[in-house]
């Protein structure tokens, strides 16, 4: 992987030595189509100005910038950087009680590490964390120790005694020390103080937003995924303290109750929400809340998933689940809502690198090539916003979408993914499948925040 650094040019003016104004270095994309992560139609034949980390004009005639790093991007298709709403970089899997039983903060690091670097390389340039990791990660992509996406944490998950995020052993009484708990990356909570008390605590130590474990789920040990999870003060405490630090709380949910109990506590980013249906669409767009969709649960393979198949409970319940969720894709195309992108991988870095392919190419087969190419940039781009002026970390500009003053978050793709969408790198297989790429070879340039991670035009 070529990592080319920014250098910062220097304009000295003569007679003023002791002034030097430092000049943002500009890079020059000529020869693109742009699909800009909003409109259907492509602004052929552009070219796009970056000045230092924003995109600084974009034109379909020449641009005048003699100081500029040309990049002729050889007729593809220039897209924002892909928005991954709901990762867990810093679990590794293979079943919860395993990760609590036996793994240190080193191995939780090692992971993250690798993973903050997959996902760049696979096209993501921006990743939220639904839970399990605090600020350090990005501490150390954005100080350039490692390479990564932007990131945007949720710190450890809430969640209450036997839900989905309780990790402890079988015979643990409640309230016990658990390696989670010490690592920030659980917490278990009992009443609205401990919401307080470990929501703030994640918000101190480096989250954007809050998780909270508002239903059950499949592989976890304790809970039916029927679980109403939290009481309706639990919840409103988790969107109070959100809102003192300009934030929001995303909740996973799959029950209708959990659901529309959600969006009445103010929470704005449902998670999975597999219950999904007109009514609560309604109820969503009135309160501008977004839904985030891992398409991979409807997939038959699921039930291959070594943590689920090996386990009698967790196939129980994903057989379940599945035949209950049959109308979920359905109810979406009927009444759309703000569909952002999820993986919600737990898993090896290899394993996950073959579920975010696979979880593309699902997104074509329901919803079409220009529905998730939105879903991939710009509506990604609108939900990490939802963080706040305050709080989040990334507010020079947009993200998700390619306009003047956005950040300078770019893919250079083979082609026109609007009729092809395997060029952004699908996979056709899940269970079974090869090990892939580093990177998809369609994918020619990789940018984030004006640095070049990925270039294979020349
Ligand atoms: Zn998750």
């Amino acid at each position: 992987m070529t990592l080319l650094k920014k250098t910062l040019a220097l304009i000295a003016f003569a007679g003023a030595p002791a002034l030097a104004q430092e000049a943002e270095p500009q890079v020059l994309i000529t020869n693109v189509h742009i699909f800009d992560g909003v409109n259907e139609q492509r602004i052929e034949n552009a070219s796009v100005l970056i000045e230092g980390n924003l995109i600084k004009a974009i034109s379909t005639e020449a641009i005048e910038a003699p100081d500029a790093e040309m990049i002729d991007g050889g007729g593809g298709t220039l897209t924002p950087g892909f928005v991954e709403t709901h990762a867990h970089l810093l679990l590794m899997g293979p079943s919860l009680s395993a990760m609590e039983a036996n793994t240190t903060w080193e191995d939780f690091a090692i992971h993250g590490t690798r993973m903050a670097e997959m996902y760049l390389m696979q096209g993501f340039t921006t990743v939220r964390d639904a839970g399990g990791a605090n600020g350090g990660l990005r501490r150390a992509i954005e100080s350039g120790q490692i390479v990564g996406p932007r990131y945007y944490p949720s710190g450890a998950f809430i969640g209450t005694r036997g839900g989905h995020a309780d990790f402890a052993n079988f015979t643990a009484p409640p309230g016990s020390e658990t390696n989670f708990g010490r690592l920030n990356m659980a917490q278990e909570v009992s009443g609205v103080d401990d919401v307080y008390r470990y929501g703030r605590n994640n918000l101190r130590m480096g989250a954007t937003q809050l998780k909270f474990m508002q239903s059950g789920g499949v592989v976890s040990a304790f809970d039916p995924w029927q679980l109403l999870a939290g009481s309706r003060e639990e919840i409103e405490a988790a969107v109070q303290v959100a809102n003192e630090y300009g934030t929001y709380v995303m909740a996973h949910s799959y029950r209708k109750e959990a659901i529309m109990n959600a969006l009445d506590a103010g929470v704005m980013s449902i998670e999975h929400g597999f219950s999904f249906d007109c009514e609560i669409a309604e109820k969503m767009n009135e309160v501008g809340a977004f839904i985030s969709t891992n398409l991979t649960a409807f997939d038959p393979g699921l039930l291959d998933i070594p943590a689920v198949k090996n386990q009698a409970s967790s196939l129980a319940k994903a057989k379940s689940a599945s035949a209950t969720f049959a109308e979920y894709v359905p109810n979406m195309q009927q009444c759309p809502v703000k569909r952002a992108f999820q993986t919600d991988c737990v898993g090896t870095v290899e394993a996950c690198n073959i579920q975010i392919a696979y979880e593309k190419k699902l997104n074509n087969d329901f919803f079409g090539a220009y529905q998730s190419l939105v879903t991939m940039t710009s509506i990604g781009g609108e939900l990490v916003a939802l963080s706040g002026d305050f709080t989040n970390p990334f507010t020079e500009g947009k993200l998700g979408v390619i306009e003047e003053g956005a950040y300078a978050d770019i893919l250079i793709i083979d082609g026109n993914p609007l009729e092809d969408f395997s060029l952004v790198g699908t996979g056709e297989q899940w269970f079974g499948a090869e090990p892939r790429p580093e990177s998809p070879e369609t994918i020619r340039l990789i940018m984030k925040d004006g640095v070049v991670y990925k270039n294979t035009l020349q």
